[in-house]
């Protein structure tokens, strides 16, 4: 499945990077963004509704998409678009939901499992149901009402008042995403994306937080991607929490 993606540099009022790190990030963006989406629109069975178009800005910001247009901020090394990259383009090929459990839970479960920018981002190193254990065993994980209270809306994207809490309900998201994926035919798994609702009319939110929470208790191990140990993953995401609340930013 060929997808069709053009990428463009636009200089920030004060750009942040020399002129060659942006060469190099748009040469790279450019190189990959198409094969990248060809892979994610294969993996997921759909085509993005229009050409994509990425646009790597100069200056400090946080990645985002709009349709199927992509706004990567440009950091000083030009690290930070190729990490944003893969998960974006999730967000380009599949489209908005309504819900932004599905949005962003798609968008980490399917880069994470895809790999495609490498060890880009903390969560990386473990599965999002492997994550979901880890939450069990720290304490830190949420109930699907609490999930639903903190996802509808924008509050998922937008609180940045925990890093740490929104971090680990996106990881919550991609877990529910995966089970649903898992459970339902592709055809009732876009319906529900597309319109937003997790169940059908009248289901019963427990019945669906039971299944989900029993389906990571037994994960496909053809879901799993790295046999790395706990440890590992919880110090990577101790140091990233400390990088990224040390620098007051956190990317998408
Ligand atoms: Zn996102």
């Amino acid at each position: 499945m060929a997808v069709e993606c053009r990428a463009s540099y636009q200089p920030g009022p004060e750009p942040s990077a020399p002129v060659d790190v942006a060469e190099r990030a748009l040469s790279a963006v450019r190189d990959l963004c198409g094969p990248w989406a060809a892979t994610i629109a294969a993996s997921l069975a759909v085509q993005p509704a229009a050409p994509i178009v990425v646009t790597v800005v100069g200056g400090a910001g946080v990645c985002r998409t709009r349709g199927t247009h992509i706004v990567l901020p440009l950091n000083d090394d030009g690290s930070g678009v190729l990490a944003g990259l893969a998960h974006e383009l999730v967000h380009a090929v599949a489209g908005q939901s309504p819900n932004r459990l599905f949005d962003e839970g798609l968008a980490v479960q399917v880069d994470s499992e895809l790999r495609l920018a490498g060890p880009a981002w903390p969560y990386y190193y473990l599965s999002p149901h492997r994550w979901m254990e880890v939450f069990r065993e720290e304490g830190w994980r949420v109930t699907l009402p609490e999930l639903i209270a903190s996802g509808e809306g924008r509050s998922l994207a937008e609180d940045r008042s925990s890093v740490r809490r929104r971090a680990v309900h996106y990881l919550h998201a991609a877990s529910l995403c995966r089970h649903l994926r898992d459970a339902l035919d592709p055809d009732e798994f876009w319906a529900r994306y597309r319109s937003g609702r997790l169940l059908p009319e009248g289901g019963d939110v427990g019945a669906l937080e039971r299944e989900w929470f029993l389906s990571i208790e037994h994960p496909l191990m053809a879901d799993e991607l790295l046999q790395r140990d706990r440890s590992f993953a919880v110090r990577t995401y101790s140091a990233a929490r400390r990088e990224v609340n040390g620098r007051g930013v956190q990317a998408r």
